[in-house]
């Protein structure tokens, strides 16, 4: 577009009109000094192409450009996109979260601009047809009659339909391509390049809203008081299932619109929550900017250029959303705030939910924390009143809790090879005959988690990773969950040779499900698993089956425990309440207790009343208690109190370090020897190496330190000098994972 006017090949380089930095979406940290061509200006945040080594690179200029780098071998930026630029305080927050994870600048901007074609403003354009001036002006003096004459009758519905200097596209128009044709070549139609609209340009702020009930309007009203405040401030906003939180915070979001400022709302599973995007159809009149994994390259651009433009005015988006280049962001939702898909586990390592915080501190706005089961960090930090503490009691509506009861498994046994315990089966039982639905939770997929063979005791373990292989009957195969690998069932064991002695371990959803159909061979039953709903197609059809009362009983993983809203469903089965607590994690009573109280939730959300059995070999463990008794706070209480003593976040940091490669031996070395050299002293103590849980993954060899250190200490400083002092082998991968969320 613009010809460079300073060659860098050239003998005598003129002296460009300027230097300036510019940070580019690769794995470096330094932002590089290019040469400004004449003529175009550029302030920091523009969007800009530029080559590096052999290709040409979307990037951000960053500031001033410094002359560290021979005039010579300064290259000149190519373009300067039309886009506004990126404000100050997405190029800040970029710094800071590079800074926090330990990772190159440019990697965090590359999740800013993770769109490749996004500046490339030909690319997102697509051709349309608009009235021609003089045919326009005709129409206008209402003497096109003469125009019209001759056309025949689609050629004049394509003319009825433009008018006003709109321009529709060929599918818009409804007609062939060479009407069109013949439309252009006699001049009254000309083609024009016309852009998608960006998403949610006006949602409808004064459309229906329900009556807000006294608890939910005292709530909305403070929200909507900090969106005007512009102000930093971190709101917990705390209430069971079906309590009208997202009615709450709606109104935020109307408020922040309102302003003419954009708002993001983060959802841990977007792609599972059609019902939710329904739903803001159905208050905004239209489809939010939707930010996921699943999107087409189309609208992927679209979205990020109406975002970037500032004319998307609601995101609703997975973790990676909190990186988009906002023009104008006054307010930031995290919906079910501590579910562990916010942590990115790879690549940039960081927790969504609390970058979202110091993206709020340095935007100055509101950020809503929202869930009916907070982290214990956002608990903690809302009873020291760091965080606002919005509560709403109840169920909205008067649609109450479900009861919940224990089943001891050790006492109600199951018989021999099943997993439902009479006392389950009974409530089953009743609640099929009251024409009701029943859910049986098992965060399990496939058949069996374990395949052992029965005359020599060999266990099917995956060749690549430290983990059982997990039979998948319907596919007949063994499957290793961590790497996907898999293959056939065996008919010998391969350790002993003999025949047909490989014995299924424990269950799967899939074996709950023959267990189901034998006990209950006149119920319509469904396995809702992410390998039996492998497209969201597939997914909304077997969840409109199940709202609309098609299916009786339901066998599902953790894709079935969020936001899904079935009136007919009363009954909740968990057949493995035990599951999560084991692996010496952290967080594993909390998760479990979140994770359960998630799947209860299901239970009874209308005027029908909602019954929970929870199966388990440790009914007095304090998240069964807690779970049957509704007394979280207590449960979160005793949790603080062991952390504490522990001396574990959140009061305390930690770091992981992960160390991996193909070579065992090398691993093991390096591994020694940042052990060796680690950080310890007054507040700071490093455990480790120890293999790592999976000490095989994917086929590295993985061992694992672990950094604790008071909360005042600077770790990221410490532990960049500490790896910086050990030569690490480009075969071998060290990794830096800031409060990690798992341990394997
Ligand atoms: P939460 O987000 O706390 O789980 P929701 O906001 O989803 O709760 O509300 C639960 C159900 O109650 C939804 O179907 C919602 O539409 C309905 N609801 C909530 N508040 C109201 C209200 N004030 N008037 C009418 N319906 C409401
Ligand atoms: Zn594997």
């Amino acid at each position: 577009m613009i010809s460079p006017s300073f060659d860098p090949a050239s003998e005598n380089p003129q002296k460009p009109a300027g230097l300036k930095t510019v940070l580019v979406p690769a794995p470096v940290d330094r932002a590089y000094s290019y040469a400004v061509p004449e003529g175009m200006g550029l302030a920091p945040g523009d969007y800009v192409t530029v080559p590096l080594g052999k290709r040409e690179m979307a990037g951000v200029v960053w500031g001033d450009g410094t002359e560290d780098v021979p005039l010579k071998k300064i290259k000149t930026i190519l373009t300067k996109s039309s886009l506004p630029p990126m404000p100050e305080v997405e190029r800040r927050f970029i710094e800071w979260v590079a800074d926090y994870t330990m990772s190159p600048r440019g990697m965090v901007l590359k999740m800013a601009l993770s769109v490749p074609d996004a500046l490339g403003e030909g690319k997102a354009a697509s051709r349309a047809y608009r009235l021609a001036d003089f045919a326009q002006k005709a129409r206008e003096d209402g003497n096109d009659q003469r125009l019209l004459k001759n056309l025949s009758p689609a050629k004049r519905k394509v003319l009825a339909s433009l008018g006003g200097g709109k321009a529709l596209r060929a599918a818009e128009l409804g007609v062939s391509p060479s009407v069109l044709k013949g439309l252009v070549e006699a001049g009254l139609v000309e083609v024009v390049d016309v852009f998608a609209a960006p998403p949610c340009r006006n949602p409808d702020i004064d459309g229906d809203k329900p009556v807000l009930s006294r608890d939910q309007d005292a709530a909305a009203r403070h929200l909507c008081k900090l969106v005007q405040g512009e102000e930093y401030k971190t709101i917990l906003l705390d209430g069971v299932t079906g309590a009208g939180k997202t009615e709450v915070y709606f109104e935020a979001v109307v408020e922040a619109v309102r302003k003419g400022r954009q708002v993001l709302i983060l959802l841990p599973e977007i792609a599972l929550s059609n019902a939710f995007l329904e739903r803001f159809r159905k208050r905004f009149g239209c489809n939010p900017a939707l930010w996921h994994s699943g999107l087409t390259p189309a609208q992927r651009r679209n979205a990020w250029r109406g975002v970037a433009q500032g004319e998307s005015k609601v995101v609703i988006g997975a973790r990676s959303a909190l990186f988009l280049p906002y023009q104008n962001l006054g307010l930031i939702v995290v919906d079910e705030e501590h579910d562990p898909a916010y942590k990115q586990e790879d690549g940039v390592i960081y927790h969504a939910r609390d970058m979202a915080v110091m993206r709020a501190h340095l935007g100055k706005i509101p950020l809503v924390l929202v869930s009916a089961t907070p982290s214990l960090e956002t608990i903690v930090n809302a009873w020291s009143g760091r965080y606002e503490h919005l509560h709403l009691p109840d169920r909205h509506g008067g649609a109450t809790m479900p009861d919940m009861h224990l089943i001891d498994l050790r006492r109600d046994k199951p018989e021999r090879q099943h997993f439902i315990a009479p006392t389950l089966k009974k409530e089953i039982e009743k609640t099929l005959e009251r024409g009701e639905q029943a859910l049986l939770f098992l965060n399990r997929r496939g058949y069996a988690p374990l395949t052992l063979c029965r005359t020599c005791g060999h266990r099917m373990e995956c060749p690549r990773c430290t983990a059982w292989l997990v039979e998948h009957r319907s596919s007949n195969r063994l499957q290793c969950h961590h790497c996907g690998y898999f293959m056939p069932f065996p008919k010998q064991c391969p350790s002993c040779s003999d025949e047909d002695s490989l014995a299924a371990c424990g269950p799967g959803v899939e074996r709950i499900h023959d267990e189901v159909r034998t006990s209950f061979p006149d119920a319509r039953t469904v396995v809702l698993a992410s390998d039996t709903a492998d497209s969201p197609e597939k997914l909304r059809a077997i969840l409109d089956d199940i709202r609309e009362g098609r299916v009786d009983i339901v066998i599902g993983t953790q894709i079935i425990a969020k936001g899904h809203h079935f009136p007919g469903l009363t009954l909740v089965g968990v057949i493995d309440a035990d599951l999560g607590l084991g692996g010496g994690d952290l967080r594993a009573a909390e998760r479990t207790y979140q994770l359960l109280h998630q799947v209860a939730g299901r239970a009874g959300r209308e005027e029908l009343k909602g019954h929970v059995y929870l199966q388990t070999f440790l009914p007095e463990n304090r998240v069964m208690q807690a779970l049957s008794g509704h007394g979280r706070d207590g449960f979160l209480d005793v949790e603080a109190q062991e952390r504490e003593r522990a001396h574990m976040p959140p009061y305390s940091r930690l770091a992981g370090i992960i160390v991996s490669g193909r070579d065992e031996k090398q691993v093991e070395n390096i591994a020694k020897e940042l052990g060796l050299t680690a950080p310890q002293g007054e507040g700071l103590r490093t455990l480790g190496p120890a293999p790592a849980p999976f000490y095989r993954l994917r086929g590295d060899f993985r061992r694992r330190l672990l950094v604790q250190a008071d909360k005042a200490i600077h770790l990221q400083k410490l532990i960049e000098r500490w790896i910086a002092g050990v030569k690490i082998p480009s075969t071998v991968r060290v990794q830096v994972d800031i409060d990690p969320q798992s341990f394997l």
